[in-house]
């Protein structure tokens, strides 16, 4: 917590991608928006988001900027994360169709598949029920170049599948523990749901 607005850190990984969008919806759930690009930043968040950007190129960067072991640290350690997109990507246990040499953080039970929604399609939007976030309101989901989870391991709980299109039963929101990962990016749309909760998911842990 921070001593000055009792409200609770939330880091965004700035390497790479949509960092001031986040950032500014931190703001906008009430908690204390800190840009990461530091061992130190990193140290003194009580939570932590990755953005939507290039999965490959922000697995390259965790190297070049010696964060890639102390991040891995702080989740096993049990720090609340949330990652959107290329986040969801760098948050999985394995990914479908990528580099071989991209590194990612094992931190959810999930295998994704990058660019699912086909080569084609370079974005799709639709209305999402999110377990335990929308409560009978949906929310729009835009996907950019967007993964989704082809398998959910028995502790990761399903918050959301899409309901429509040739994507029609992919799962694309999924939470286990303290970490929460979106294929859409809530954080162009102005709904400021998914930071709430996972604003709420940080204050939680450090009560
Ligand atoms: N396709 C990107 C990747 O593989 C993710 C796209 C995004 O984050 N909007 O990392």
């Amino acid at each position: 917590m921070t001593a000055d607005t009792g409200s609770p850190r939330v880091g965004v990984l700035a390497l790479q991608g949509d960092v001031r969008e986040h950032l500014a919806a931190v703001a906008a759930a009430g908690a204390t928006p800190i840009s990461v690009r530091r061992r130190e930043e990193l140290d003194a968040v009580d939570g932590l988001i990755i953005p939507g950007g290039e999965s490959t190129t922000m697995s390259r960067l965790l190297g070049v900027f010696d964060l890639y072991e102390p991040l891995r640290a702080r989740l096993r350690d049990g720090m609340p994360a949330y990652g959107s997109c290329a986040g969801m990507i760098m948050l999985a246990s394995e990914i479908l169709d990528t580099r071989p040499d991209a590194r990612h953080l094992d931190a959810l039970d999930i295998t994704v598949r990058r660019n699912a929604f086909g080569r084609q399609v370079e974005s799709f939007e639709t209305d999402l029920e999110v377990d335990g976030i929308t409560d009978g309101h949906p929310m729009r989901a835009v996907f950019i170049r967007a993964p989704w989870v082809e398998r959910a391991g028995e502790r990761v709980e399903v918050l959301a599948r899409v309901t429509e299109g040739p994507a029609e039963g992919r799962i694309v929101a999924v939470r286990q523990g303290d970490v929460l990962a979106t294929s859409f990016h809530p954080e162009v749309t102005g709904d400021r749901r998914v930071h709430e909760y996972f604003v709420g998911m940080v204050a939680a842990k450090i009560e």
